[in-house]
Parts: structure tokens; C-alpha cells; sequence
């Protein structure tokens, strides 16, 4: 969930941390630190808040050649400076950068304030620094041979030593690391943003395995102390790191990305109007026998599979589930070898959405993953992995990745229903065509935003505004519900229409507003008479839909989408949503990019 930086080499470290830190901040922002050797020893920089707060702290004149740096997503411990990373060991020797959660800390920490350590921090991390020192007999290859068979969670870390001030070690299980060489020196990251322009050759490090990163070079070791020999991994262009260009905000300059970020995913999948999913390697009479389809993941990737299940339910006629990827084990699905699992995760990284893919593993599920990074440990765990071209997200609210994610889920329905002969040729083709258009009426849509600003005034002084909308509405209403109250704190509540008067319609009252969706044309009619409903009890309509001949009553605010089928909409109705919320965060003077207590990459269960 942090960002972990490190560098050893020719140039001063301290910049070069500040500017990895930068870049990994959508990672995590409550506090951020760094350790770096100044006359052979450790001195460490803390700070509360974002990472940019650290460079009034950090000496930037500073001749160090060797430091690492943390910008930290609490789990354990507030975000203050005393629980910031890096986390020494009581005789100053170590320095410990750490992403994840060390689950038996309790117990190690325990063990540890009996032989006399005293703990300055509340975190899980200062484990690690003792456990350090107290393994520590000169060689830390041995020492982390040593302690890591006691840690159960999920690390990534980040160390110096002081008896090897050119030295960084590492060492990694379940949580990201890479490490970078090039003519400047070698790079520790959690992710390979932080290494643009530095970094010639990239490696991932594996789990359960350590390195050395000296100025020349990078040594990986099992924890047995055997040699690993890595082979560099290619980075694609599109996940390096790139600014905001003109937008005053990477989730706007992101939002008006999603027309490319659909058409690039859909690139080499929809070709000569047929869709090409070669990884899937299922023949028909395997297709014909899945027992059941499960999406599984979080957050707006969880809605992104609600509409997978809603589209593969119609179009497969097979039952078909959406799971909240933490819930997925509690819930004890019943998949086995005729079941297809999609696993979807913008970053591929998302520990929930690994944990729940692990157990379809054990259950034999065919494990399909729709990530944005190749080199993801989901994308490395599945048996087909379909990326989506949605290039770097920053902003923690996701807009682009979440369009390319629909895009993949689309064109898998319809190929899996296709291969099953539950849908013809000609309605094969007929959808085939009508996605291949999406991007194009999404940019189309986006040129005009006006709406969205003025219906931010409308939205800028509520505490509560309710989401409604059935079938695939009801997945654009999650969507949109989330997207407003993560980034301007409203509390937003989505709502099955037809369930309203079951529960929170007792919320309604004079002005409150209602996002009404009726795009699906399956239940529209329905959705209207939900929010005659709502209007009867004073609710203030804003209705999103992209039928003409629905007249709205003289005081709703209406915006059109374009038309398309159904199982489509969601990337159409989404898209005003998306612009409100934005615009409404702005005028509430909220940060949007980094809305308070998220990060954008959740490697943390
Ligand atoms: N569990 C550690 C802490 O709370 C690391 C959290 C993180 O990954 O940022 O300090």
C-alpha cells in the first residue's frame, strides 16, 4: 500500500528519493520518511502528511550516495512521525522500510520486549529492525535467511545496514518490489514508476527472495542463500510515468483518456469484427460445460464485475456471480474445475483480489484476470491474463481503468456466449459492431461538460445524495455513488431502484438529491415510476438516460448519454458521474487526486 524507494550510486540520493517518492505518492500519503548514510552513519527524515512535505525536512544539499525512503498508508499505528518509516533497530546498525502487515507482530513483539527491546513505534515494521539486530552476525543475507521464515503476512522491505553503506538490501513476500540498474546506480521501488529515466535494466524481485542492490549491480538469493539468476522484465511504455499535462487534476486529465483507453484495450481483441481472446484456451464443448461464471474483485472493479455477472447471466444463461474479493472465502463459492473465475485489478497487486484468486486456484476454477500491468502478481498467477490498456492511473479514484476493465468484460461475455451458441451469428456480429463504436460516442459525449459543473452546485452543500437504477443501472448508480463520496465525502448511497421503498426511501426528503439512471431499456419503465416515488416525497431528480422521449417534469435536471445496447450503457451512463463528482470534490475544495485515508494500489488484506 506504501512506496518504497531506494538508491545506491554515483548521484546525490536525496533528490532522487524525494522524486521517487513523488511519483509513488498515489501509493500512500499520511506520512512519508527516509534514511540515508551520512558519515557512515544512518540519519533519518520524517515527516507527517504527504511526501512533499519531506523535502523541507530532507538536507537536500546532502552529499549521500545511499538511502531509502517510505511513503506510508498506516495500518498499524497513527500517521504521525513516530510511526513513519524507516524503523531503526535499538542499536542504530538498521534502517527498515516496509510495505505490508507482519500479521504476527503481537506475538513477535512480545518475544522481543522480553529479551529487553523497547518499541518506539506502534507499527508492525519495528519487528523486523530487531529481529534484524538480534540475527545479525555480520552477514544480513544470513540474518534475513534467519527472520523471514518468522514473519506471516505480507512484506516488501527495504533495509540499509550500517556496516555496508553502499549497500541496499531487499527482500519480498506478496508485496511488489523492483529493483533498477543503470549507468547512475541501482534502484529499489514498488513500482517501476518511480524509476523513469533512471533505469536501464528492471527486475522483479520474487517472493521469498532476497537482494543486494549495489551502484553496479543487483544479487538475488532464495531464502536458502542460493543464487537466483533474474532475468530483466520489459516495461511497456504506457506504465512509466507521465504528469498531467493541461488538467489541473490527473483524475480529469484521466477521465478524457477513457475514449483511448477503451479502443487501446479493445485493439487486438476486436479485430476484422470478430473478438480474438486467444489466452483463454477453452474449446466450445468446455465453454458449453462451465457450471457457473464468478467475477471477483474490489471496489470499482467489484462494480465492473457486477456488470460481467449481469451480462454474462443474459448472455450465457449460466449463472453468474460478482464477488467483493474479501468476502469471497467467507462466502465459500462453489467453484470448481467447470467454473471460470475473472479476477479484475487495475493494479494486479490488490491483496484481497490475490487472496480470493488463490482459493479459486485450490478449487481448480479456470482463472481469467483482466489487470493494467503485466507484470502483476495476478497477472503472473492466472491461467489467461487479459490486460487492459488504460496506460498509468494515478488519481486514486479510478475512471480510465475502470472503462478498459468494461471493455474486457464485454467482449468476454460475448465471445464465451458466441462459442456456446447461446447467441446467433448475426447478433455476434450486431454487438461486435456496436462495441467496436463505444470509444467513439464516449469521446463524443465528452466533449461537453457543462452539465456536470452546474449540477455540482446542486450537489456541493448535500450530506447524503441517493443513487438509483436497475439492471446494468444499477451498476452505473454503485459506480457513480462511489465515485462521489470518495473524492468530495458526501455520503452517497446506491440503490436497486425497486429496492428503495424497502429501505432508505424513509431518508428522502424536500431537495434531497436522487440520481435516477434509466439507460437500460430492459427496465426502464420501471426505474420512472421509482422515481415518481421519490419525486412524490420531494426528492430533487437528476436523471441520467439516453432515451429522448422520456420527459422528465419541469424541475428534474436531465442529462442525455448516448444510445447503445444494453449491456454496453454502464460505459456510457458512467460518464457523467464521473464529471459531477469531479466537479462537485472541486467546488468542495477536496483533494481529488488523493482523497483522505485511500491509496490507489491496496497491497494490504
Ligand atoms: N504495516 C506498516 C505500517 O503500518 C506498513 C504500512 C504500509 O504498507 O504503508 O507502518
Amino acid at each position: 500500500m506504501c512506496g518504497i524507494i531506494g538508491y545506491t550510486g554515483v548521484q546525490a540520493a536525496v533528490p532522487v528519493i524525494l522524486q521517487g517518492l513523488e511519483r509513488l505518492e498515489y501509493r500512500g500519503y499520511d506520512s512519508a520518511g527516509m534514511g540515508i548514510f551520512e558519515n557512515g552513519e544512518i540519519a533519518m527524515y520524517k515527516t507527517m502528511g504527504s511526501p512533499s512535505n519531506l523535502k523541507e525536512k530532507a538536507p537536500q544539499g546532502s552529499a549521500a550516495k545511499v538511502g531509502i525512503g517510505h511513503t506510508r498508508w498506516a495500518t498499524h499505528g497513527a500517521p504521525d512521525e513516530k510511526n513513519a518509516h524507516p524503523h531503526m533497530s535499538a542499536d542504530g546498525k538498521f534502517a527498515v522500510v516496509h510495505n505490508g502487515i507482519i500479521e504476527n507482530y503481537v506475538e513477535l513483539k512480545r518475544e522481543l520486549t522480553e529479551k529487553g527491546y523497547i518499541f518506539r513505534s506502534e507499527t508492525d515494521t519495528e519487528v523486523v529492525a530487531f529481529l534484524l539486530e538480534e540475527a545479525y552476525k555480520g552477514d544480513v543475507k544470513s540474518a534475513l535467511s534467519e527472520i523471514m521464515p518468522k514473519l506471516n503476512g505480507s512484506y516488501a522491505l527495504g533495509i540499509l545496514c550500517s556496516d555496508y553503506p553502499d549497500t541496499i538490501f531487499c527482500a519480498k513476500k506478496s508485496s511488489p518490489l523492483f529493483v533498477g540498474i543503470d549507468a547512475d546506480g541501482g534502484y529499489l521501488a514498488s513500482d517501476v514508476a518511480a524509476f523513469y529515466k533512471n533505469s536501464g535494466k528492471i527486475y522483479k524481485l520474487g517472493d521469498n527472495e532476497i537482494g543486494i542492490i549495489k551502484k553496479d549491480g543487483l544479487k538475488v538469493f532464495d531464502i536458502d542463500g542460493c543464487r537466483i539468476r533474474k532475468t530483466e522484465v520489459k516495461i511497456r511504455e504506457a506504465q512509466r510515468y507521465e504528469g498531467k499535462g493541461k488538467y489541473e487534476h490527473f483524475m480529469l486529465k484521466e477521465i478524457y483518456e477513457q475514449p483511448t483507453a477503451f479502443s487501446a484495450t479493445l485493439e487486438n481483441i476486436l479485430v476484422d469484427g470478430k473478438i480474438k481472446l486467444g489466452c483463454l484456451k477453452m474449446n466450445r464443448e468446455k465453454i458449453k460445460h462451465l457450471n457457473h461464471i464468478e467475477f471477483i474483485a474490489c471496489g470499482s472493479a467489484y462494480h465492473a464485475g457486477v456488470v460481467g455477472a449481469y451480462a454474462a447471466q443474459k448472455l450465457l444463461n449460466i449463472p453468474a456471480f460478482s464477488f467483493i474479493a474479501s468476502e469471497y472465502i467467507n462466502r465459500s463459492s462453489s467453484a470448481d474445475e467447470n467454473t471460470l473465475v475473472v479476477i479484475i485489478s487495475q493494479s494486479g497487486e490488490t491483496a484481497d483480489t490475490l487472496a480470493a484468486m488463490r482459493e479459486a486456484k485450490k478449487r481448480n476454477a479456470k482463472i481469467v484476470s483482466i489487470v493494467n500491468n503485466e507484470l502483476s502478481t495476478i497477472a503472473q498467477e492466472s491461467d489467461c491474463v487479459i490486460l487492459t490498456k488504460a496506460g498509468r492511473e494515478v488519481a486514486v479514484a479510478t475512471t480510465k481503468a475502470f472503462s478498459a476493465q468494461l471493455a474486457v468484460i464485454y467482449a468476454l461475455c460475448i465471445r464465451l456466449s458466441y462459442s456456446a451458441g447461446k447467441i446467433d451469428r448475426e447478433k455476434y456480429k450486431n454487438y461486435c459492431t456496436e462495441l467496436s463504436k463505444i470509444s467513439e460516442k464516449i469521446g463524443e459525449f465528452l466533449k461537453e461538460n457543462s452539465y456536470a459543473k452546474s449540477i455540482a452546485e446542486i450537489l456541493k452543500d448535500t450530506d447524503y445524495c441517493s443513487f438509483i437504477g436497475r439492471g446494468f443501472d444499477y451498476c452505473t448508480a454503485m459506480e457513480g455513488a462511489l465515485k462521489l463520496k470518495e473524492i468530495s465525502y458526501a455520503h452517497c448511497e446506491a440503490y436497486a431502484a425497486g429496492e428503495l421503498k424497502h429501505g432508505t426511501i424513509s431518508l428522502i426528503e424536500n431537495g434531497t438529491p436522487v440520481v435516477a439512471v434509466v439507460c437500460d431499456s430492459s427496465v426502464a419503465t420501471k426505474t420512472l415510476g421509482n422515481i415518481k416515488e421519490c419525486k412524490a416525497r420531494g426528492a430533487k431528480i437528476i436523471c441520467i438516460t439516453n432515451d429522448e422521449n422520456y420527459k422528465g417534469d419541469a424541475d428534474d435536471v436531465i442529462v442525455y448519454v448516448p444510445k447503445t445496447e444494453d449491456i454496453f450503457s454502464v460505459s456510457l451512463s458512467v460518464l457523467p458521474l464521473q464529471l459531477i463528482a469531479y466537479y462537485t470534490a472541486k467546488l468542495k475544495g477536496c483533494s481529488i487526486d488523493k482523497p483522505k485515508n485511500l491509496a490507489k494500489s491496496v497491497t494490504v488484506e
